[in-house]
């Protein structure tokens, strides 16, 4: 009764939504910060006989705001729920039933399991070290029908140039989606600019990190026209719900409140990324809400994952070979990220006094 290949499907792994209200979460990536008051006194004041109603199939007043931020036409745009609902829609509008689907590993590693859901073929390639080889890689080999490119990326927290995103897009027929969750978080502009020069080039955004808006769901996807009719053609037709569009529409109207707290946080990144180097860490160069860390021996990524725990400080783990001596810590406040500091020293000093008790 169950399609085999959902059968033999390994989900995707959400990061822990833990109860206690008392831990420091810095494991999915969210905003530390709260979203813009408007979007609390759009909710408070909309009037609720209108739930009666469906809403807005086609979602035009957040495509207005999103035309006016990346001077394209809303034709240009196409809004779901969230950005893994646009992923997997273009999965279903861009492959044919026998097609492939590639990625780089490390990335965002819901990419397999819709490769796995739609029934294609995985087309995985290992991430590019440098801009320069990502140039490269569309020229010497051909690419599957669709290519998920997480710029910044995720897990790596690592950033293309965009000449490198045009030259990969520009030997290739493929719908190569840039997915820009963390764009907001990063010094250079969005690769949607380019949209107009390469009509395979479609950028995927969301509101759950830049905007604090996990909770709604809603992200979109900025492309050719004839690319995003197609994704209308297949959506639900009220993939966008009432509450989520008033929530999106007051933040998206106040992009300064967004912009104000991607500073905070882009701040607290680099002071921590610096802290955690002077204590010998490996961190990549961050151009997200997120670092990617490396301890130091003799201590090991599961151990330090363990040592937060204890003290009520959760990050992310990712047990697979090339991610496996790493811990991917979102971004919190500054007062948390001290405290995860004092837990990371605390912890070193009790496991060297364990070690001397056990050498004496
Ligand atoms: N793309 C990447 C690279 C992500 O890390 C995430 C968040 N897990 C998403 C997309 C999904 O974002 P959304 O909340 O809009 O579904």
């Amino acid at each position: 009764m169950i399609r085999k290949s959902v059968q033999n499907l390994t989900p995707y792994t959400p990061g822990e939504q833990p109860k206690l209200a008392k831990l420091i979460k810095l494991n999915t990536n969210e905003n530390a910060y709260p979203p813009s008051p408007k979007v609390g006194e759009a909710l408070s004041q909309m009037d609720f006989e209108r739930l009666r109603l469906y809403p807005d199939p086609l979602c035009i007043r957040i495509r207005e705001l999103i035309a006016t931020e990346f001077g394209c036409s809303i034709d240009n745009i196409f809004v779901g729920n969230g950005s893994d609902e646009v992923l997997s829609l273009a999965t279903e509008a861009f492959v044919e039933n026998d097609g492939t689907i590639g990625f780089f590993n490390p990335s965002y590693s819901l990419y397999p399991v819709l490769t796995d859901i739609r029934d294609a073929k995985q087309v995985e390639f290992p991430l590019p070290e440098t801009s320069e080889e990502l140039a490269q890689l569309s020229k010497t080999n051909k690419l599957p029908d669709l290519f998920f490119l997480t710029n910044p990326n995720a897990p790596t927290s690592t950033i293309f140039s965009l000449e490198a995103i045009e030259e990969f897009c520009k030997n290739t027929d493929s719908v190569v989606i840039v997915d820009e969750a963390y764009g907001d978080f990063a010094s250079q502009k969005s690769a949607a600019t380019l949209i107009d020069k390469y009509p395979n080039l479609m950028v995927c955004r969301t509101l759950s990190k830049s905007y604090s808006l996990a909770g709604i769901r809603l992200g979109y996807l900025i492309g050719n026209i004839e690319l995003i009719e197609a994704l209308y053609k297949i959506k639900d037709s009220y993939n966008v719900n009432m509450l989520t569009q008033v929530a999106a529409i007051a933040a998206l109207e106040d992009p300064e409140w967004m912009k104000e707290n991607c500073k905070r946080i882009c701040a607290t990144r680099d002071r921590i990324k610096q802290e955690l180097r002077n204590r010998g860490w490996f961190v990549a160069e961050s151009q997200t809400n997120f670092l990617w860390a490396k301890p130091p021996a003799p201590f090991t990524a599961p151990e330090l994952r363990d040592a937060l725990r204890a003290e009520g400080i959760i990050i992310r783990y990712f047990s697979q070979e090339q991610t496996k001596d790493f811990i991917r810590i979102t971004i919190g406040t500054d007062p948390q990220m001290d405290e995860m500091l004092e837990v990371i020293d605390n912890y070193k000093k009790y496991f060297f006094y364990v070690h001397k008790i056990i050498k004496d």
